[in-house]
């Protein structure tokens, strides 16, 4: 959408958004569940704060940021008040301690190694990290996460780590070209979820089941998701400079 003006964009943003909605509430529907019982989160990366903005005013009270230095400087410029940030994309042992404190939940939380330094670094500064635990579905396309029999394992010994606590599942699912491919991978990760819950072990809590993106998010609401993680969908395609 760079070739419109700022004020064509804000009002495609809006379009963009009430279109979403009401098709996050025919999937809810379909699959048994009401409207508000799922999140759209929007995710930011590479969107100029004003825009951003423009989607929290109407409504967005989620947003996802996958890099922590783009995330640190538009911070300032966030209407954040009524607003939640997550991280979501991977996270390197040395910026934990720049993220930590600044987002509530960290949705890509892929190894033990950097739930440990999450955790030590809420821990100096007093702070309680919500984490996700991300699952790799399809090897081929997303190269982070842990693999799906050992979640349960890792879930535990993470459970262990003080300053953290385990809210929920995420994936990036792989594109698929045919939508039983696609709901097959979503079922998957829903009876992991499931499964997990139900051991019902202290400082895990399966709350948050993060998955679906622009191209998927009605397949993934379909198939149990609570929480969709649109970007293009809301701000346009993206422009990397
Ligand atoms: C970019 C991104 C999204 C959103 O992707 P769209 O296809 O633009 O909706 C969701 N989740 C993660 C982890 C991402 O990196």
């Amino acid at each position: 959408m760079e070739w419109l003006s700022d004020e064509e964009r804000y009002s495609a943003i809006e379009e963009n958004m009430k279109f979403i909605r009401s098709e996050i509430a025919e999937a809810a529907l379909k699959s048994g569940r009401d409207f508000n019982d799922i999140v759209l989160m929007a995710v930011t990366k590479t969107v100029e704060s004003k825009f951003i903005n423009h989607a929290i005013n109407n409504g967005i009270n989620f947003i996802g940021e996958n890099k922590v230095q783009e995330f640190l400087s538009k911070e300032s410029e966030l209407n954040l008040v009524d607003c939640n940030a997550h991280l979501i994309g991977h996270l390197q042992s040395n910026k934990a301690r720049k993220i930590v404190g600044k987002v509530e939940t960290i949705q890509s939380v892929d190894s033990v190694s950097i739930a440990k330094e999450i955790g030590k670094r809420s821990t100096d500064i007093g702070f309680h990290t919500k984490i996700l635990l991300e699952v790799n579905v399809g090897n081929e396309y997303s190269k982070f996460g842990f693999d799906y029999d050992e979640v349960y394992e890792k879930a535990c010994e993470i459970s262990e780590i003080s300053g953290i606590s385990i809210d929920g599942l995420m994936c990036v699912a792989p594109i698929c070209e045919k939508e039983t491919e696609i709901r097959s991978v979503f079922s998957n990760m829903h009876r992991l979820f499931i499964d997990i819950r139900d051991k019902k072990r202290d400082n895990i809590n399966m709350n948050v089941l993060s998955m679906g993106m622009s191209a998927d998010f009605k397949e993934a609401i379909l198939e149990g998701a609570n929480l969709v993680r649109i970007g293009s969908s809301i701000f346009g395609a993206r422009v990397y400079r």
